[in-house]
């Protein structure tokens, strides 16, 4: 069956409009005698006009005479549920004010809509595309990009249970029920359900590494709408309340998903978009933020780490020239603490007949807490800065001795990524004298840690 062919007299006909888009009646050329002059456009066979009841339409179809030629138009046709189908969509976007007509050509023939739809101020045209028969995915998008490109939008219906085009078109799943109801529209269309944290500052769901409160990117979803009558659809294309949208939620998701929503379920998804972008910025600031603090932080080790070898250093090279230093004044060779102890500002007690005596680089930082304890004593120092460094934090007056002597360069701070020094744990245990895998001077009686200062076994240095 057709629905456009020419008469002999008036032109084009459209069999589907009660003037037959001509301003003449179709009574008048139907079962005629002698038969109207009608033929078909495409093939130019002889066409006769028919009269059919289906449901609620009385349908008006043209029909080749017998005999006919191999003819486009008449393949085009895909039966009656395609026909019903163009009838519906016709007749849905008529009672919404538009104009519809059938198999509306390109001039350049490059596309040819089932039902062209026009808007009643001429500004908006909308293809409705009644897609019963298979059609590739490279098909429905080459005449969907084609109808684009002339300034037509596009739906396509199919009836088709599965269709590979779906999500990849502005398209729609209808079902006609077999009781005559109303066709339902049962896929294509899509509502956004907004789902948020109680505090949208805080979102609940793991922010993946990132410490402190993340702002909610919103958690809603897209989910099927429908189904719906049909005549409710075209009206809301017509009305422009609906629109084809390529869903941008879940930002995840590679393929594309177009679905028909409505400017409220855009309006959604649009505030969760700006929500998972705020959201996206905050914790890359926050990570930023956070990571340079962790490397300040293990910067601050190294620096640590590298002091406390340093001071090592230092005392390990004082050892020999204090004893002797200390021999010369007091007469008798001293015996040496264990290393760097906190009850000697970490620094190494040399004691002269069971007695502290002299303590040997202690740190300057701690000096002040025991100032009292460390005036009657002898402070040594390797440097002259080192010296005034712990000068500086002594009662006025303590003694601090300044024993120069040759040092070797300073290990330089390992670089992040560097796993040669030690690590901070190993650092401080050589220095609470806890690793007893090496000793760290020569000399110095390397004892746990809890037996006391003055307990720690004083010991002839060699
Ligand atoms: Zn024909
Ligand atoms: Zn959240």
């Amino acid at each position: 069956m057709v629905f456009v062919g020419v008469h002999g007299e008036w032109g084009r006909i459209d069999a589907t409009q009660a003037d037959l888009g001509c301003g003449q009646d179709r009574e008048s050329i139907h079962k005629a005698k002698p038969p109207a002059p009608l033929t078909c456009d495409e093939c130019g066979w002889r066409l006769h006009l028919v009269h059919k009841t289906h449901g609620a339409y009385e349908l008006w179809f043209l029909r080749h005479a017998a005999h006919a030629p191999h003819c486009e138009a008449r393949l085009a046709g895909e039966g009656m549920a395609h026909h019903l189908l163009k009838l519906d969509l016709a007749h849905h976007a008529r009672a919404a004010g538009w104009s519809a007509e059938y198999e509306v050509a390109a001039p350049d023939g490059s596309w040819r809509a089932d039902v062209m739809a026009t808007s009643p101020d001429g500004t908006r045209r909308v293809a409705l595309e009644a897609q019963m028969a298979s059609l590739s995915l490279t098909d429905v998008k080459a005449r969907t990009d084609r109808y684009a490109a002339a300034g037509v939008e596009a739906c396509w219906f199919t009836d088709r249970k599965t269709v590979p085009w779906l999500d990849a078109v502005p398209s729609v799943q209808i079902v006609r029920p077999e009781d005559g109801g109303a066709v339902q529209v049962t896929a294509g269309a899509a509502r956004f359900e907004p789902e948020w944290c109680h505090d949208r500052a805080d979102c609940d769901r793991n922010s993946w590494g990132v410490e402190g409160a993340v702002p909610c990117g919103g958690h809603g979803k897209w989910a099927a709408a429908g189904p719906f009558p049909l005549d409710r659809f075209v009206a809301a294309i017509c009305a422009n309340s609906t629109r084809p949208h390529r869903l941008r939620v879940p930002s995840w998701e590679k393929g594309e998903t177009w679905r028909w929503v409505t400017r409220r379920y855009f309006e959604l998804e649009e505030e969760q978009v700006r929500a998972t972008s705020w959201r996206k910025q905050v914790r890359e600031r926050l990570a930023a933020v956070q990571q340079r603090q962790r490397e300040a932080r293990a910067a601050a080790e190294r620096e640590h780490v590298a002091a406390i070898e340093a001071l090592l250093q230092r005392q390990k090279a004082l050892v020999k020239p204090v004893v002797e230093f200390v021999f010369h004044e007091a007469g008798v060779y001293p015996a040496l603490g264990r290393d760097g102890i906190p009850e000697f500002a970490m620094g190494v007690p040399v004691y002269v007949r069971g007695k502290p005596y002299a303590v040997i680089c202690p740190v300057a930082g701690r000096v002040p807490a025991l100032r009292d304890v460390l005036a009657p004593l002898v402070l040594f120092a390797a440097t002259e800065r080192e010296r005034d460094r712990i000068a500086a934090q002594a009662v006025p007056g303590q003694r601090v001795e300044t024993l120069t002597v040759e040092l070797p360069p300073p290990a330089p701070v390992p670089g992040p990524r560097e796993h040669g020094g030690p690590t901070v744990k190993q650092a401080v245990n050589r220095m609470f004298g806890l690793d007893r895998s090496e000793e760290p001077f020569e000399g110095s009686a390397n004892v746990g840690p809890g037996t006391g200062t003055a307990a720690a076994p004083p010991r002839r240095p060699g």
